[in-house]
């Protein structure tokens, strides 16, 4: 079987946010199952500079503004074909974003170029024989199905468009159609055509063979009005070819037992020793040292992740004895309100404000819950590193989070099975309760130690989710 993928971030290459992850881990991950994967990729600078050997497979005189050359070759221990287009993507800086903090005003033109260039190559018509499958990734490489579609060929590709943020969708204005080289009947109801604009994820989800998203919960969500940002409608149409697989995190990377940022490493048969990671995470975010219940917070400060509603807590998770160490940036308000709660709370609520990579780790080894009170969440991987670090997860009852941690309520803890605490909807009422339900659990420490270890027992391997990639690539092609 041949694979491509399309994407936009690729990790370790290009990364802003997890879909990078997912699309650097998951090639190896088929690997592991004898399936190889190309992923063609904008040839950033990063991209090129790490780029090994590699041939020219294909030449574009023009391609959207600019000659382009299609390079095959290794990266990072990645198979990749870069496309080198130096007027669309050799530029410093963010791969989305100017110098100005605004996207590229031709991102339209840079995405659909990544798109095209993977969809001549999986359809055979760039240099390669083709490929079996192409697998494309979010809005930046949702044109590839609609070029399969409209300008195919002979022999094109069945194609998978995954979903991993329905609120980002590439929509232009109806005005950039003529640039992009499709036939006229593409822009309709069964193409890009989108109340009048072009929409690049709405093309991709209207005519890719199979559609995908990151959890089965938020495969559910996306079919409603509530969630599906206005493409709910198209998504119950194709109901019938979408499914949700869970995303897979990198356990080497996210171990406890060598975790190189931790001052003491630990497993589910020495969770003892997690104790001198409490007593750090106290020290660096100036907290009093005790032994009561300490909650983490790792996260982009926005709406999406509920934290508008969470520093409404604060007060209260204070006054119910707890502490809490966060680690953040994000929307200015919640910035405030964060920095002003620690200040009256003084070793009670301690926070660094910033993107620290060894940080989150250690919050993960030394607080007692990491806490994930999203509005919606496709997936979430903050949940998923807790789970393997005995720290429970404390989440709303959404998306991946209600998929993959398991609610301690009385059933489940007779029956021996809960690794964290749900709560819905969210609010400051159902968040203060699950906090609560938590510190009671807390209190019996053969309850706590019993679900640290179920916690850290769990599959949050990618094994299991590509063998989920794999048997939706074999029906596709018996299909
Ligand atoms: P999203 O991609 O929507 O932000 P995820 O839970 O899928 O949410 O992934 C977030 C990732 O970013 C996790 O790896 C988390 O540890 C990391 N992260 C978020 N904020 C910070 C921060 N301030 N410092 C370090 N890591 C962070």
């Amino acid at each position: 079987m041949r694979i491509f993928a399309a994407a936009s971030e690729i990790f370790p290459l290009a990364k802003t946010g997890g879909l990078a992850d997912v699309t650097g881990a998951l090639p190896g991950a088929l690997a592991g199952h004898g399936m190889g994967v190309v992923t063609v990729v904008p040839g950033y600078p990063a991209v090129l500079a790490a780029l090994e050997d590699h041939a020219v497979v294909h030449g574009y005189g023009d391609l959207f503004g600019g000659k382009a050359r299609l390079l095959k070759g290794r990266a990072r221990g990645l198979d990749i074909i870069a496309v080198d287009a130096p007027h669309l993507y050799d530029r410093p800086g963010n791969i989305y974003l100017g110098p100005d903090g605004k996207d590229w005003p031709d991102n339209a033109r840079r995405f659909a170029a990544l798109s095209k260039a993977a969809a001549d190559l999986a359809c055979g018509k760039a240099g390669e024989d083709g490929a079996d499958i192409l697998h494309c990734h979010d809005w930046q490489t949702a044109l590839a199905p609609v070029y399969v579609k409209f300008a195919g060929g002979k022999k094109p590709a069945k194609t998978v468009m995954t979903v991993h943020n329905i609120a980002f969708q590439g929509q232009f204005p109806a005005s950039i159609f003529g640039t992009l080289g499709l036939p006229a009947q593409a822009f309709a109801i069964d193409g890009l055509e989108y109340y009048g604009n072009v929409g690049f994820l709405k093309g991709g989800l209207a005519t890719a063979d199979r559609i995908t998203t990151v959890s089965p919960s938020y495969a559910q969500e996306i079919c409603t009005p509530e969630f599906g940002m206005g493409l709910d409608g198209l998504l119950r149409a194709r109901r019938d070819v979408l499914a949700g697989i869970v995303n897979g995190i990198d356990e080497a990377v996210w171990d406890p037992a060598r975790d190189p940022h931790l001052p003491q490493t630990y497993g589910a048969k020495t969770l003892d020793r997690r104790t001198a990671n409490k007593r750090a995470v106290e020290q660096r975010f100036q907290l009093a040292q005790g032994d009561g219940i300490l909650h983490g917070v790792v996260s982009r400060l926005t709406w999406q992740k509920g934290m508008d509603i969470f520093v409404a807590c604060l007060d209260a998770l204070v006054a119910g004895g707890a502490r809490l160490a966060l680690i953040g940036a994000g929307e200015a308000d919640i910035e405030k309100a964060i920095l002003a709660a620690a200040q009256r709370h003084p070793g009670r609520i301690g926070a660094v404000l910033g993107y620290d990579e060894g940080l989150s780790h250690l919050i993960q080894a030394g607080c007692d819950t990491i806490l994930v009170p999203s509005r919606f969440e496709p997936c979430g991987l903050t949940q998923l590193y807790g789970l393997r670090y005995g720290c429970l997860p404390v989440v709303a009852r959404t998306g991946g989070l209600n998929d993959t941690v398991i609610d301690a309520n009385d059933a489940a803890i007779r029956a021996g099975v809960a690794t964290g605490f749900q709560f819905s909807p969210v609010d400051q009422a159902t968040l203060a309760h699950a906090l609560a339900r938590a510190a009671d659990c807390y209190a019996d420490p053969s309850l706590w130690r019993g679900m640290q270890k179920r916690a850290m027992a769990s599959d949050v391997s990618w094994s299991r989710s590509a063998a989920a990639y794999v048997q939706l690539y074999r029906n596709l092609l018996k299909a």
